[in-house]
């Protein structure tokens, strides 16, 4: 497939990078490409940013029927352009395409769009350490009917926005809630897809987190409440007794790239890993009896988030003296010296523009 590329009369401005902060400065041109059952995916497009114009009918404002990925773009010290994993992401966002019933986009022809898209748009990836192009592909169904369906017909599109470094105050342990009230997902649901709904959902439960003070809620499994499933909008680590413990994926729990890559760094190196199920009885207990060591989060946007704290109940679990864990700076360094090029992809994470 084709695609055309119209571009914008007079360039946008970056801010300073020291100015960047996430999500609310977006780059001068976006991908597009349409869906209809007659041509399939379609009028593949680089253009001027723009705002849609859509029916108040549209199926995706009334049932939710979208899907999205985040990823980003670094600028390497020698200027090249790199992806970290590009290729996961798209297949992510396919298998989030065949759990909400949105037909499938072609992978390698994705990544090449964004490849030009991000050619279009090199001016606009800072290149300060700690900051990057964040890359939001997007679904939604576009069929004006009020009937609850899939929608025929659907639009891809793909947003660019300049976001500063995450640790501009420094990599501090965050303090983390469980709910006892809330769940945001179940098995046989869609929590292992990345679709709105599943970030709805979330929302009040973290909003009372917030109120007592607490960044983010740590979610336990829909069905019993007993298993630790993932936070917010990343999953989650345990080092208890020398062992790295993440809870195994379940269909509720959403497959992180920047997890999988936690894992797979973590054999390397020669560690005890387990993906398995760990409830909050031996989460407590380990705690109590000191071999809980570290906790820490993982995802696009922070890569690796300490926690040096956990509320469940009337228990308020403080882990590690208040500063980083060993191992959290160590996953972070190595995985952020690859993303920006100040080390050797050893494992072929890399896609060059
Ligand atoms: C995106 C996301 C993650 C982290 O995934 P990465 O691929 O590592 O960025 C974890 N949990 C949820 C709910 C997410 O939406």
């Amino acid at each position: 497939m084709d695609i055309s590329i119209t571009r914008v009369e007079k360039q946008g401005k970056r801010p300073e990078d020291s100015a960047l902060g996430f999500g609310t400065i977006f780059t001068d041109h976006m991908f597009n490409m349409d869906y209809n059952p007659e041509k399939g995916w379609h009028n593949a497009r680089i253009e001027p940013l723009h705002n849609f114009s859509i029916s108040p009918a549209t199926m995706t404002l009334h049932y939710g029927q979208t899907i999205f990925e985040g990823l980003k773009a670094y600028k390497t010290a020698k200027g090249e352009i790199q992806l970290f994993r590009p290729q996961e992401n798209f297949k992510r966002l396919n298998s989030s395409a065949r759990g909400l019933c949105i037909p499938e986009i072609d992978e390698a022809f994705a990544l090449e769009a964004l490849k030009e898209l991000l050619k279009v748009e090199k001016e606009w990836i800072p290149e300060t350490p700690g900051t990057s192009l964040y890359i939001r592909p997007t679904v939604f169904a576009t069929d004006p009917f009020l009937g609850v369906r899939a929608s025929h017909t659907y639009r891809y599109f793909v947003l660019l926005s300049p976001v500063g470094a995450y640790y501009a105050e420094g990599f501090n342990p965050v303090k983390i809630l469980i709910s006892k009230d809330h769940v945001r997902a179940v098995r046989g649901g869609v929590g292992e897809y990345k679709t709105a709904g599943n970030y709805a959902a979330s929302l009040l439960a973290s909003e009372k987190a917030k109120e007592e003070g607490y960044a983010q809620v740590l979610w336990l499994d829909g069905v019993e409440q007993k298993y630790i499933e993932e936070v917010g909008a990343m999953n989650i680590f345990f080092v208890i007794n020398d062992e790295l413990v993440t809870p195994m994926l379940n269909g509720s729990i959403l497959p992180g790239i920047t997890r999988n890559s936690v894992l797979q760094l973590g054999r390397k190196w020669g560690m005890k890993v387990s993906e398995r199920k760990i409830s909050i009885d031996e989460l407590a207990q380990a705690h109590k009896d000191g071999s809980l060591t570290e906790a820490f989060g993982s995802g696009t946007a922070a890569v690796i988030s300490p926690v040096g704290e956990i509320k469940y109940g009337d228990n308020i679990m403080h882990i590690g003296d208040g500063t980083p864990g060993k191992l959290a700076v160590k996953f972070n360094e190595a995985i952020t010296n690859i993303q920006y090029g100040m080390a050797e992809d050893t494992e072929n994470w890399i896609e060059k523009l």
